[in-house]
């Protein structure tokens, strides 16, 4: 008899402690709650963590990834590469200008954008590709970036899965023109919602800061402080994405602890692979040379011919015995808006809808005890021993 488990672990739990509490409690009382002092201190913690010379707070990575598109000046018509195994963001964004989002294959094994599809989808109308760090692990940015600069190209990363990650030792955040963060409620750092653009150019965080917050004058954010002035001047067709002192506040406090949550989902996902990769009905994420991965997500995946079930009949069944799951992407192309308004088809990027049909995200996050990891690891053991084929 199927007995149905009491312990429940969730696929995600935000680590929030009594600083983070503290501190957004603290602007709650200083009486100014909306951006000011505590975002530009963020900006300038986070600017320097990722090594990167400016950092714009905005309400969301989305917001960023808009933002970024606006600031290398995106028109009508261009064409962007970007990965089908992302999220719809990465892709919507592109649809504000009216441009296309040109979609590429991943890697077979890492699950990364193939740098030799991104050269073949590039035309005279190609305007920037937009790189994603899928799960946490870098993509191969030497080659894109290589190939950026042969054709003049400009790159954004979507860097929503990569706080902390390390590229041939250099953090994320300062290698391509902008670079998009998340603070989403269940990625690595959250401000519950929220998001960062990282740039070495000046001009384009003063384009980013002025577009985030209705396209007025510098400091627009001080007209009700004493130090500022009532006085501004509209520039530009602007946005409301700023973000909140209460959300820099909890940036900063998390952030203070960016560091040991990874490491504590490192630890994890090394015993996720210790125990699952004994089992020839699992295959576990490779981890590249020279990168340190965030580990954001923990994607495993299930050898089909191995199993008598389907991967959704898997995922159903780890629900039963407590354990919460996700999948991490269904890709872009399959989804009606793409193949019905834009021509895409079934078939057309094999290696990410294998990639698809496989995958399930394991719960990992820095408050996971030893027992909530052995439950997941017993609860996969179990079923490949039921469902073996
Ligand atoms: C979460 C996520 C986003 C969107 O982040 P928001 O801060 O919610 O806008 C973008 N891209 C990827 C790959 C994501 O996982």
């Amino acid at each position: 008899m199927l007995t149905v488990s009491t312990r429940v672990i969730p696929f995600h739990q935000a680590s929030i402690e009594a600083d983070d509490i503290e501190a957004v409690v603290g602007v709650l009382r200083s009486g100014w709650l909306t951006t000011g002092a505590r975002t530009r201190e963020f900006e300038k913690a986070f600017s320097q963590y990722v090594e990167s010379p400016h950092a714009v707070a905005l309400s969301s990575c989305t917001a960023a990834l808009h933002l970024a598109l606006a600031a290398i000046g995106l028109r009508e018509g261009d064409e962007v590469i970007l990965p089908t195994m992302t999220f719809s963001s990465t892709s919507q964004v592109v649809l504000y200008f009216k441009a296309r989002p040109v979609f590429v294959d991943c890697l077979p094994n890492s699950f990364q954008m193939d740098p030799n599809a991104v050269e073949r989808a590039i035309t005279s109308a190609t305007r920037a590709i937009i790189v994603v760090h899928f799960a946490g692990g870098p993509a191969d940015l030497d080659s894109i970036l290589d190939l950026a600069r042969r054709h003049g190209l400009k790159v954004i990363e979507d860097a929503a899965h990569a706080l902390p990650s390390r590229y041939k030792g250099k953090m994320i955040g300062s290698f391509s023109d902008i670079t998009c963060f998340s603070f989403y409620a269940t990625k690595t750092l959250t401000t519950g919602e929220g998001g960062m653009a990282t740039t070495a150019s000046g001009e384009y965080a003063d384009r980013i800061r002025l577009l985030s917050l209705h396209g007025i004058s510098k400091d627009a954010y001080k007209r009700y402080t004493a130090e500022g002035t009532w006085r501004y001047e509209i520039l530009d067709v602007g946005y409301k994405y700023n973000m909140t002192d209460m959300q820099a506040a909890l940036g900063l406090s998390q952030l203070a602890k960016c560091d040991a949550m990874r490491e504590k989902r490192e630890l994890l996902a090394r015993e996720y692979t210790s125990a699952l990769s004994a089992f020839d009905a699992f295959e576990c994420p490779v981890v590249e040379e020279n990168i340190q991965h965030a580990w954001h997500l923990f994607v495993l995946q299930v050898n089909l011919p191995a199993w008598s079930i389907s991967r959704d009949h898997v995922i159903d069944e780890l629900k039963q015995r407590g354990v919460l799951t996700s999948v991490h992407f269904i890709p872009l192309h399959t989804h009606p808006l793409y193949r019905e308004r834009m021509g895409y088809r079934l078939g057309q990027f094999p290696n990410a809808e294998r990639h698809f049909e496989r995958a399930i995200s394991l719960p990992l996050f820095p408050a996971m005890t030893r027992e909530d990891s052995q439950h997941v690891i017993e609860a996969l053991a179990d079923l490949a021993k039921i469902h073996r084929r």
